[in-house]
């Protein structure tokens, strides 16, 4: 399906084409300090479709559990993580899209869970955490 998104401060802007079906969560260990948070939900997007205004800010980071690099790319102004990918020349196969910057985020439910085995604990028990509708 047809996505767009922006990050934060709507510097950057992305098209492109993504199935749903491809929703990935990531525990690991660089993904909570990558993000800040506890996991990362994000969904490959193939280069040929992809399409963005603004220039992101990005570094190389050789993951220490895979020991794959890969070119994480975010903001330079609000600091949302828009993609990562792997290192080369523009268009690069394939970019996998943050799911949070998405207009169409509710579509994309995860299907699976990659390192699980450095998951916080509380994620699976969310449901019986405290709940305000909106801030408490
Ligand atoms: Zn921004
Ligand atoms: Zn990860």
């Amino acid at each position: 399906m047809k996505i767009d998104g922006a990050c934060h401060c709507g510097t950057i802007r992305i098209e492109g084409e993504a199935d749903p079906e491809k929703t990935q969560i990531c525990h690991c260990t660089d993904c909570q300090t990558g993000t800040g948070s506890a996991f990362r939900v994000s969904v490959p997007v193939s280069g040929a479709a992809f399409r963005m205004t603004g220039e992101p800010t990005s570094y190389l980071k050789t993951t220490a559990e895979s020991g794959n690099p890969r070119v994480q790319a975010f903001c330079p102004r609000c600091g949302s993580p828009i993609y990562s990918t792997t290192p080369g020349e523009h268009p690069r196969p394939s970019y996998t899209v943050r799911v949070g910057i998405l207009s169409q985020r509710d579509q994309f439910v995860p299907k699976r869970q990659n390192w699980s085995r450095s998951a916080q604990s509380w994620v699976t028990a969310m449901a019986g955490i405290h709940k305000n509708e909106k801030q408490g």
